[in-house]
């Protein structure tokens, strides 16, 4: 099969490759469309490890089931011809203090899509069934993708600023515009933060419901309960801390951020908070794809042929353009 791997920092191929063979309670999977995330943009870059390369990055995969490995438990598989959504939780241990608590997405040997188990930036992939998701019918496959990270992983961010009213979005990209959606959806008034400049952000976040939309650089126009950020940028929580009032919480939701410079500690009284968002569980998942439909969230998204990763990286790099990318192998 044709696939892109990374081999170390900054080095990205497109190959063929061996196809790989489903194993035990694994599911062979064609790949019809893979979101690309921030996420992979850190993998390429080294700012978050890759503990055996050469590996296959892309953990937003929508694709079909073409055949099950030997059955492993009691777990059934999706059969042949199902349209599943693989994430980037790819298998946890069941055992250890956070998977018996119910908090997967801190599991001590956790293993993800695209950076320990070959991801979707290929023509085929194979899965653990168990983290495999039945997707909303309404949904084309390059619709869909985006909802598997940006949607998930900025929903499980969302549910940690509580019943927030006001609510600050730092950084406007694949997961801001999906829940932008969902925020306005729950009646929750968005305040969009984008790139300084970045006018098309600004009104793409207006058309998605955000009451108000604007540079990172300027001030909020009032005071926020709130704030979610998704920008890599460690110089944002300090002005998001200061934009949220008494009691207000700062949900850091990448996997990596830039350092964050130091600030008064009277910007952090009034029981204001900072906390990050770690990954998802397979509960995450299922709430929030039942949930999307409903909205309905929509995704903006700008597709790119398999060939053309590195191209599809650059540009959301660079901010070249609003929503998100989806490679279609
Ligand atoms: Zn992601
Ligand atoms: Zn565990």
């Amino acid at each position: 099969m044709r696939a892109v791997l990374i081999d170390a920092p900054g080095v990205l191929r497109t190959a063929e490759i061996p196809d790989p063979e489903p194993g035990p309670g694994q599911v062979l999977v064609r790949v019809h469309a893979c979101g690309v995330c921030r996420t992979d943009l850190h993998l390429l870059d080294g700012e978050v490890g890759i503990p055996r390369p050469p590996v296959v990055p892309g953990h937003q995969i929508v694709g079909t089931v073409l055949a099950a490995g030997p059955a492993a438990g009691d777990h059934d598989a999706p059969p042949p011809g199902a349209r599943v959504g693989i994430p980037w939780l790819g298998w946890t241990c069941g055992s250890c203090r956070f998977c018996r608590e119910g908090r997967e997405n801190l599991c001590d040997r956790a293993r993800f899509t695209g950076r320990d188990i070959d991801g979707g930036f290929a023509e085929l992939a194979v899965a653990d069934a168990r983290f495999c998701f039945p997707l909303p019918e309404g949904y084309s496959d390059l619709q869909v993708a985006p909802l598997l990270c940006a949607g998930l992983i900025g929903h499980r961010a969302l549910r940690m600023t509580g019943d927030a009213v006001r609510l600050g979005l730092y950084g406007f990209g694949a997961a801001a515009h999906v829940i932008a959606q969902v925020a306005a959806f729950e009646g929750r008034r968005v305040f969009a933060f984008s790139r300084p400049g970045d006018e098309a952000a600004q009104e793409l976040a207006r058309r998605l419901g955000a009451e108000w939309a604007g540079g990172s650089d300027r001030p909020a126009p009032e005071e926020l309960d709130a704030a979610i950020i998704f920008a890599p940028a460690g110089e944002l929580v300090p002005l998001a801390l200061r934009a949220v009032g008494r009691g207000g919480v700062v949900v850091c939701a990448g996997i990596h951020m830039s350092d964050i410079p130091g600030f008064p500690y009277a910007d952090l009284w009034g029981e204001r908070t900072i906390r990050s968002v770690a990954n998802l569980t397979r509960a995450d998942a299922r709430e929030f794809l039942a949930l999307a439909p409903r909205v309905p969230v929509r995704t903006e998204t700008h597709p790119y042929p398999l060939a053309e990763a590195g191209r599809a990286l650059d540009d959301l790099r660079a901010g070249r353009f609003t929503g998100a990318a989806v490679l279609l192998p």
